[in-house]
């Protein structure tokens, strides 16, 4: 028999930790500690077993973008399947939920992205683009085209594709990754920056692009990926320099943009894309989490009309059974209504938005924290044991990180630490006073590990 909701905590982390496999995990530690138990949410704020109300600063995992409990969305899912539970999209039938949400990100791309090919996440709709680009050049008569450059601390996923094209060192060294894709370094001036000024610096790494095609050969590159603003890397947000020389790179050699917008897209950054707020214009863009606000899993493949064009000369022979699931696209659908009929990106670009940045750049006075970055809402600051210097903490890098994570969760306050980096991504419609009271907690819990 089940075990009931109400059990006692303790009862509940016991079950768990005999049968759940936790991503992104140190099971035996979880075991010890117990997992904590969530078991609703409403707006910002979550609540747990134990009925402690906890302020989600990470969205979830950087997708609650219209916060937690909008019961139109759950009556958009109830609706779909009721009429059309699900049906496929591949052999030649379609369905008015895929037929609408593809128009309407059609309208909200910048540029003409006019194009969807649906996945189920970011992770899968990587591996899509991975597929996507060697197709592409196959078609055009260039199929030597098939080496992708992406970034050291970047992140694309955790499928063998899109994890392969992910930088994350520790993810590589499980199970090796796929050849065909070369790595380049990030543009992370607070750690890697040196003596040289930023807008120096993310010119010197915008250029190892061009060392790294000349090297590899410029007639074997078929594109270049990255995140606008890498987010679980640490919320690197690049040297005002780093984007427009990448842009003049990729047109050099002709080469495809794929822009990873899964964290970016969808009002994070203050504008419906991360590509707008860095001035980027891409090829290809890979869009999720917040496409549903995570109410359902979806993700997708934004294409220009040149890509699409070329693909649509061939059958492309690739698709997940819930691409453009009818219950998820009517579920995104709901949620881009909402999102833009609230006025809630326009909100994180000209109210909250700037109100966040302010008391977050503020952190920088605290005798821990070095650099404090922010781009809209996603946010970062890195903990330092002597901020002139920029130093990292010698030795157990991501202790201090770590210790900082705990004393936050203790605080009922959700932030994340990338190594000794602590990064936020709350939902946009975050209100002042919450982002006060997230503030208010950081700063204790930034005093309690001092
Ligand atoms: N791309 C980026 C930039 C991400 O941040 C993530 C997830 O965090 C992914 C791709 C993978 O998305 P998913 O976890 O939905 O597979």
């Amino acid at each position: 028999s089940l075990i009931s909701p109400n059990a006692p905590t303790a009862e509940l982390q016991a079950l768990d930790a005999a049968h759940h496999m936790h991503p992104f995990t140190h099971g035996a530690d979880l075991a010890q500690k117990g997992a904590r138990v969530i078991t609703r949410a409403s707006g910002v704020w979550l609540t747990d077993s134990e009925g402690e109300r906890i302020l989600d600063g990470m969205a979830g995992l950087w997708c609650v973008n219209i916060g937690y409990g909008r019961k139109e969305l759950a009556a958009a899912a109830a609706r779909q399947m009721e009429e059309l539970p699900y049906y496929n999209t591949f052999f030649q039938t379609t369905h008015v939920p895929a037929i609408q949400l593809s128009a309407r990100l059609a309208e909200l791309a910048p540029g003409d992205l006019n194009h969807v090919f649906y996945a189920s996440s970011g992770s899968e709709a990587n591996d899509t683009n991975i597929r996507l680009v060697r197709t592409y050049w196959a078609e055009k008569g260039q199929p030597e085209r098939q080496t992708i450059i992406s970034r050291w601390n970047g992140y694309h996923g955790s499928s063998l594709g899109s994890m392969s094209l992910g930088g994350m060192k520790g993810m590589h060294a499980q199970g090796g990754a796929v050849p065909g894709i070369h790595h380049i370094d990030q543009p992370h001036w607070w750690a890697e920056g040196g003596d040289m000024s930023p807008e120096e610096f993310g010119l010197e790494r915008a250029r190892q692009l061009e060392q790294a095609i000349e090297e590899i050969g410029p007639e074997k590159v078929g594109a270049f990926i990255a995140e606008p603003i890498q987010g679980a890397g640490g919320v690197i947000v690049p040297p005002a320099t780093y984007w427009p020389e990448i842009q003049r790179i990729v047109k050099k050699y002709g080469i495809l943009l794929i822009a990873d917008e899964v964290i970016c897209g969808f009002g994070r950054t203050g504008n419906w894309f991360g590509s707008q707020t860095m001035g980027i214009t891409p090829d290809i863009m890979t869009i999720a989490k917040g496409l549903s606000s995570g109410y359902q899993p979806i993700g997708g493949s934004l294409l220009s009309d040149e890509v699409a064009n070329v693909i649509s000369g061939t059958e492309f022979n690739h698709g997940y059974t819930y691409s453009g699931h009818p219950v998820a696209c009517a579920v995104a659908l709901e949620n881009l209504r909402i999102l833009d009929e609230e006025g809630i990106v326009a909100r994180v670009a000209q109210e909250t938005g700037p109100y966040l940045r302010e008391k977050w750049q503020a952190l920088a006075d605290h005798p821990l924290v070095g650099e404090a970055q922010i781009e809209g809402f996603m946010g970062s600051i890195a903990l330092t044991p002597d901020k002139s210097a920029r130093a990292a903490f010698a030795s157990d890098a991501g202790t201090v990180g770590y210790i900082c994570r705990e004393r936050c969760f203790a605080n009922n306050l959700v932030m994340r630490h990338v190594g000794d980096r602590m990064i936020i991504s709350p939902p946009l419609v975050l209100s002042f006073d919450e982002i006060d009271t997230l503030i208010e907690r950081a700063v204790k819990s930034l005093d309690e590990c001092h």
